[in-house]
């Protein structure tokens, strides 16, 4: 085992600290992490008090007022965070290393993360310089012009599955923009975070433009939310938590983006390649062990060719190589905490109890290097209910189930029926009719003989339940701005609405 292993370059056990106002500094209080990949501990994090919520968010508030972030240059804003990419680029080895201890995943899932995250930050170094705004012509003598500004204190609060890309995410349109942030970081997952937040003080951000604070949700994320000082909140999570936040923003009316879950469907028409789709499929539910918003975990399958594609699916399930994210031969690995192990195995023994067919899998790999770990292997259920809870809610683990179809519009009705609608895909070689399908799904990320690629510049975010607004592209830039309009009069005068 030690000899497959890679040896961890990063440094592990040293303090994790939060951020705030410029410092690192101890919490109130700590938590110990867990390596998902052995159950054994890891490392443990300061965590906050109420306190020290209050005075990152005041440094934040401070920061904005006060300047001096905002009131550079876009180009100014733009050259950090290109440094800032090139940084996290010339770290992504240990970066890597540090998400797949922390997280879980295989190692080649986290390079491409970390690759991804630097990709974000120059994205919007490179859009913040490119024009925003609009010159409209409306009757003389005005003149108007139409600007974006920043919102103010963003609270941004990101879940475990992508540490370190849904903070670039979220710090990348922000800081363009010229806003001043509070990050909390998944209490799991707050490793690359801290990461990030030290090489932002090599760049020397000015103090108090991003804080980290670490904790859990309703001691440390609630009081962002609640907060009054802070102008946005945008959240990446559950469904439940995503309601809690809507609730606490009435506080002040902050604005709000949420990107949530999601029951993601793939239809697949008999016409279409089978061992295509199933690749695809494989791809679309498996990927970070099925802990993916967007993960395909519905496939809805032509009743002619379903058989087949589950006996395919099946044997390519089987063949996945489960282990700890470090080793090299690793193709999917744990999850990433012990109570997300525990509610992966609760959705299975739901199945089973509603009745659903086990193909393969429901259960979890034993002895040698999967002792103590958080693995389950690839899960396959066939011939459940529309109506039945492995149909309906977010699983969030590597559990598929397969239903079929006879007619295109009862593929679409199966495709749109849950609360969700973030992503969705259908494959077949008749353009026409994969048009028609895409056109009707209800979902904000949708691909045509295709699944999971997407793009730093395309919109992300869902239809229904699955979410608020967009992030990425030029739509997540304006998310994090204002927008006001500016009447210049040209030709002052007295305007004669009351006589003198
Ligand atoms: P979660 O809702 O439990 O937690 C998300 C974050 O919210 C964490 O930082 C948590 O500490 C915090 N939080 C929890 N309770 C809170 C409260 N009362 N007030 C403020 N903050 C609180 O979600 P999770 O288990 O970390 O992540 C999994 C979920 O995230 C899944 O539903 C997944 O689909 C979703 N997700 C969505 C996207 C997307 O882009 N749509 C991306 C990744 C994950």
């Amino acid at each position: 085992m030690a000899q497959i292993l890679m040896a961890p370059k990063v440094k592990i056990d040293r303090k994790w600290q939060q951020w705030i106002n410029g410092k690192f500094e101890d919490g109130a209080s700590e938590r110990q992490l867990y390596n998902p990949a052995t159950g054994k501990p890891l490392t443990r994090v300061s965590e906050a008090n109420a306190k020290q919520v209050d005075l990152a968010i005041a440094a934040a508030r401070k920061a904005f007022d006060e300047g001096p972030w905002p009131k550079l240059t876009a180009a100014e804003r733009a050259q950090f965070l290109f440094k800032l990419s090139d940084k996290i680029e010339s770290q992504s080895d240990e970066l890597a290393q540090l998400e797949t201890l922390n997280s879980g995943k295989p190692l080649r899932e986290s390079q491409y993360d970390i690759a991804d995250a630097a990709n974000c930050f120059r994205y919007y170094a490179g859009l913040i310089t490119k024009p925003l705004g609009q010159a409209v012509d409306v009757p003389a003598p005005s003149f108007t012009t139409v600007v974006r500004e920043p919102i103010g204190v963003c609270g941004q609060i990101i879940p475990w599955n992508y540490p370190l890309l849904m903070a670039a995410w979220k710090l990348a349109p922000a800081l363009a923009a010229g806003n001043t942030c509070v990050l909390k970081p998944s209490e799991y997952t707050p490793l690359t975070a801290i990461a990030l937040a030290e090489l932002l003080q090599e760049l020397d951000l000015p103090q108090g433009v991003v804080n980290v604070v670490l904790g859990d949700g309703p001691k440390v994320g609630q009081p962002i939310a609640d907060s009054t000082l802070v102008d946005k909140i945008a959240f990446t999570g559950s469904v439940k938590t995503g309601k809690i936040i809507v609730q606490a923003a009435t506080s002040n009316l902050k604005k709000v983006s949420l990107e949530l879950g999601g029951k993601s469907p793939m239809v697949v028409f008999k016409d279409f390649d089978l061992d295509v789709a199933v690749d695809y499929a494989l791809f679309g539910i498996y990927c970070n062990a099925g802990q993916v918003c967007s993960a395909a975990s519905r496939f809805i399958v032509e009743r002619s060719i379903h058989n087949e594609f589950v006996r395919k699916m099946t044997e390519r399930s089987k063949k996945i190589k489960v282990g700890p994210g470090l080793d090299p031969d690793t193709e999917m690995g744990p999850l990433v905490s012990e109570q997300q192990l525990k509610r992966v195995l609760d959705y299975i023994e739901i199945g089973r109890t509603e009745g659903a067919k086990l193909e393969v899998g429901g259960d979890q790999p034993k002895g040698g290097k999967y002792e103590g770990g958080y693995y389950v292997n690839p899960t396959i259920f066939t011939g459940a209910t529309t109506n039945s809870r492995i149909v309906q809610e977010e699983i969030f683990g590597p559990v598929a189930v397969v239903q079929e179809f006879t007619t295109e519009d009862e593929a679409i009705y199966l495709a749109n029926g849950t609360p969700y609608g973030l992503a969705g895909a259908v494959f077949t070689n008749d353009i026409t009719q994969a048009t028609k399908v895409v056109k009707a799904l209800r979902a904000g990320i949708t691909w045509i003989n295709a699944y999971h690629n997407t793009y730093t510049e395309c919109p992300w975010g869902g239809y229904k339940q699955s979410g608020w607004g967009r992030e990425l592209g030029t739509f997540g830039l304006d998310a994090y701005t204002e927008v006001k309009q500016i009447n210049i009069n040209l030709d002052p005068r007295p305007v004669e609405w009351f006589r003198k």
